[in-house]
């Protein structure tokens, strides 16, 4: 897999910078966290000592760190990019933060800045507008470079041969919190270095759609949603199979189909220019007209690169166009209240020839034993 060299990060900051300017702000002010690992190839623990990267809609990008972390800082590859500024415990560390963003501007800030850092800037700045990114900003970080497709791709693979493993093993007798210790230990056998989630919701515990894996022992005729995924080499991976315990019931074939038919569908409406609600729009036509509608109760999917959750949102309400290497989730589901739940997740990326699945392990009904 190629390397993502210093260049790269040029680039982003570049098109940050540029995104930026055509939203009409002043520059971006991001903090510790996907934004930061994504701007600054830098990681660091989000404390309550300051660091700030602000790029501006127009001039260099600066990065205010704490004395202590600046060795870090200036090791990254983004480092040549990156004005590096430091504050030494003691200092009023505000006020060089204030002196990188303009008093009557407008910036878009980075969704997780603690309230702590970002309170403080805003009474140093009062003229100053401050803005979530994820609202004025979504798709900062949404069309992924090929680079980033790869690991994407790559993340997915591990996820389904995790899937592939699972499934050779023995459910009924076994607890929802046992079989999702073995998703996470083989999503880490896989090559994940970190793991996010490990649904794993038997019988009526299925009609919740984030369940937590828990006591309950699964049983012969059992449907099992399994639901799982986390970060493979700076990637996020996330896939849904719902697998049966033996031989499933007509009911529950029916409601599989309808799921697997919605899916499909979704699947095939993604291309370059759709507006992002039309695929939730059209698996949820495909559960409604089988008179499922009221218990799909979740949009059809959410963007995935560094987090496993991120724009964009196919969700009703989101009329932004789906642009070539945006990558996201297609999720529709059915959930019946006590009595069990189906959902088939896959990562999709789009395309100028249509989506490409990133997850392609069998999306039929697995019956386990
Ligand atoms: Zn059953
Ligand atoms: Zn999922
Ligand atoms: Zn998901």
């Amino acid at each position: 897999m190629k390397e993502i060299g210093a260049r790269h990060f040029e680039e982003r900051l570049a098109r940050g910078a540029e995104q930026a300017r055509e939203a009409g702000l002043d520059g971006l002010l991001i903090s510790p966290g996907p934004d930061l690992a994504y701007f600054a190839d830098y990681l660091p623990p989000s404390t309550e000592r300051i660091t700030l990267l602000v790029v501006p809609a127009r001039g260099e990008p600066a990065m205010l760190v704490p004395v202590l972390e600046h060795d870090s800082a200036a090791a990254t590859r983004a480092a040549g990019s990156i004005q590096l500024l430091d504050w030494s415990d003691g200092q009023d560390e505000y006020e060089p933060a204030a002196a990188l963003v303009k008093p009557d501007g407008r910036y878009a800030v980075s969704d997780n800045t603690w309230a702590l850092h970002l309170l403080a800037l805003q009474e140093r700045l009062p003229g100053t507008r401050f803005e979530p990114v994820t609202r004025v900003l979504p798709m900062l970080r949404a069309v992924k470079t090929p680079d980033e497709i790869d690991r994407l791709a790559a993340a997915g693979a591990a996820a389904d041969a995790a899937f592939e493993d699972v499934l050779r093993l023995p459910f009924a007798g076994r607890t929802e919190a046992a079989i999702a210790a073995e998703l996470d230990r083989l999503l880490r056998e896989h090559g994940h270095s970190q793991v996010d989630f490990t649904i794993v919701a038997s019988g009526p515990n299925g009609a919740n759609p984030h369940h937590d894996a828990g006591s309950r022992l699964i049983e012969e005729g059992d449907t099992v949603v399994l639901d799982f995924g986390g970060i493979m080499d700076g990637y996020g991976s996330d896939t849904t199979r719902t697998v049966h315990v033996g031989e499933p019931s007509d009911a529950e074939r029916e409601v599989f189909d309808v799921v697997q038919h919605a899916q499909q569908a979704a699947f095939e409406a993604v291309a370059v220019g759709v507006p992002c609600q039309e695929i939730d729009r059209v698996a949820r036509n495909v559960i409604a007209e089988a008179g499922y509608g009221e218990f799909f109760i979740h949009r059809v999917g959410h963007g995935i690169g560094m987090t496993t959750h991120e724009p964009p949102y196919l969700v009703a309400g989101e009329e932004r166009a789906i642009e070539a290497g945006m990558c996201f989730s297609i999720e529709p589901g059915i959930y019946l209240p006590g009595r069990f739940g189906v959902r088939i997740e896959d990562i999709v990326v789009a395309a100028e020839d249509g989506a490409h699945r990133l997850n392609n392990s069998s999306r039929e009904l697995h019956l386990v034993q």
